[in-house]
């Protein structure tokens, strides 16, 4: 292997002149030189295959999956946060009632003690970080594995048919579609539901 010393492109080892430039080529490079060339050209025409496959992961991708996980970490605190504080109001509102009633007053003492705004708040902001957990379970694997997640879709026709089906243009569109609506939706849920706690 050749390669030229002005423009870096390599080539055959019975080249005079370069195929790129033009210019006179130098004497072959060393048998170690050509492979490590070899394997570096390898190495790139692998990346570029591996983007053009249906189920590559971009870096956006990899990126939008690790806020997914954030987000959902993030959703299960809040539902757990917000339902040990509404479990506390609604066992103080309980108490009330029981000693309201114990001391003949069922009415007054048990409304003046319970707080039923804090309560519905909270009560949506379970509602949201339960959405956003939904949405992010959903979305999450989309985004970093979508061939196990095709692999799990197809699986019916793999043990009928015995083959392996590859998406489609709509399958790859629709599930492209979906793993960014499935994190957009769990964002926006889990922002509402951070929103009502806070
Ligand atoms: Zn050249």
């Amino acid at each position: 292997m050749k390669k030229c010393r002005y423009c870096g492109t390599p080539q055959s080892d019975e080249r005079h002149t370069c195929v790129d430039c033009g210019r006179p080529l130098p004497k072959p490079l060393s048998a170690e030189e050509a492979e490590a060339i070899e394997d570096a050209l390898d190495d790139q025409l692998d990346a570029m295959s591996d983007r053009t496959n249906a189920f590559y992961v971009s870096r956006t991708d990899k990126i939008f999956g690790c806020l997914g996980i954030l987000g959902l970490i993030a959703a299960v605190i809040l539902t757990a946060i917000s339902g040990t504080e509404l479990n506390h109001i609604y066992d103080a509102r309980d108490a009330a009632l029981i000693d309201a009633i114990q001391s003949g007053n069922p009415f007054g003492e048990a409304t003046a003690r319970f707080s039923p705004t804090r309560a519905s708040v909270l009560d949506q902001c379970v509602y949201g970080a339960l959405i956003a957990i939904v949405f992010f379970i959903f979305s999450v694997p989309s985004l970093l594995f979508p061939k196990f997640i095709w692999f799990l879709d197809t699986i019916g026709v793999r043990l009928k048919y015995d083959f392996d089906p590859s998406p489609s243009a709509f399958a790859e569109a629709s599930m492209k579609l979906s793993k960014y609506i499935g994190f957009t939706i769990g964002c926006i849920a889990l922002a509402y539901a951070a929103w009502m706690y806070f």
